[in-house]
């Protein structure tokens, strides 16, 4: 069994030649929006279709960690580790605060309902950056078909007063985004519209000496597949979900390599006690492989 895919020299840095890509736990229908908790040694992660939110915790097992979850996506920690989630079903993006009450963050822009927030992340400046494409509101599978009011942005809420702009608004349906270790780089993945033929690729914004995302232009396509959502390690490689694994991708937008995954993947991110796993979401799985690279 061979668990990886190179396709630069360089990849051989990055991963361990011997490390197994471990199936973790299995039996949900969409899995997406991992995230690690260090403190409690566990990974959360969305089963979209299924309306709850999971918890893995290495060495024991998967159990619930919330049910209904308001048919949430994705999910990040705030700067003092709070969890913030991506909820299709409420259309709106949501703070856990520290004894269990859930705090809004988002629900409207202008006036008008989101559609359905899909990945989120924290700037070290404490401002949240949401996508809001329209998956969750086309069907019925992952949260309530209903009308679309608002196009697919990307917004930032401010730290200091809450506010919500929109700073993206030039892909069709923006999805996993995440910036660069140094945060000079905002990258997107346009994942297209739904039943249209949209083509998908992940932007790259420029962000140097800026607030708000500058220039942009196609950093890199998956195939096959397209990327939902990636995270960066500490040397700016960005790790893709793809339809057959994972994708390395380097700064220049190159891919190095891939890690075989048997499933379609969602999303990843890092943990584990030096960040240096990769936790895979992957269809009705999630899956755990160790690195020679921490997460950023
Ligand atoms: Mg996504």
């Amino acid at each position: 069994m061979t668990f990886f895919d190179s396709r630069h020299p360089q990849f051989s840095h990055y991963v361990l030649g011997n490390a197994p890509v471990r199936q973790l736990a299995t039996g949900f229908d969409w899995v997406e929006g991992p995230v690690w908790f260090g403190d409690a040694h566990a990974l959360l992660f969305s089963d979209i279709p299924n309306n709850r939110i999971m918890r893995y915790i290495p060495g024991v097992g998967v159990s619930v960690y919330r049910e209904p979850a308001n048919f949430s996506n994705g999910n990040t920690r705030d700067l003092i580790g709070r969890l913030l989630t991506c909820e299709h079903g409420t259309r709106r993006v949501t703070r856990t605060e520290i004894d269990g009450s859930i705090t809004i963050i988002a629900d409207q822009y202008q006036g008008k309902r989101l559609n359905s927030p899909n990945d989120v992340i924290v700037k070290s400046d404490g401002s949240i950056w949401f996508t809001d494409p329209h998956y969750g509101i086309m069907t019925d599978y992952e949260g309530f078909r209903a009308e679309q009011e608002l196009p697919c942005h990307v917004y930032r809420v401010d730290p200091e007063s809450g506010a919500i702009d929109a700073v993206v608004t030039n892909l069709n349906c923006p999805n996993g985004l995440a910036f660069s270790p140094d945060e000079t780089r905002l990258y997107i993945a346009d994942t297209g519209r739904m039943f249209s033929d949209d083509t998908t690729a992940i932007h790259v914004f420029d962000m140097k000496g800026k607030e708000l995302p500058g220039a942009s232009q196609v950093f890199h396509s998956i195939s096959p597949g397209a990327s939902d959502g990636f995270r960066l390690d500490t040397d700016g490689n960005l790790w893709s979900s793809a339809a057959d694994g994972v994708h390395c991708i380097s700064p220049d937008g190159d891919l190095l390599g891939k890690i075989l995954v048997p499933e379609v993947v969602s999303n990843v991110c890092f943990g584990g006690r030096r960040k240096h796993q990769l936790f895979i979401t992957a269809t009705t799985s999630i899956y755990g492989i160790s690195l020679n690279r921490s997460g950023a």
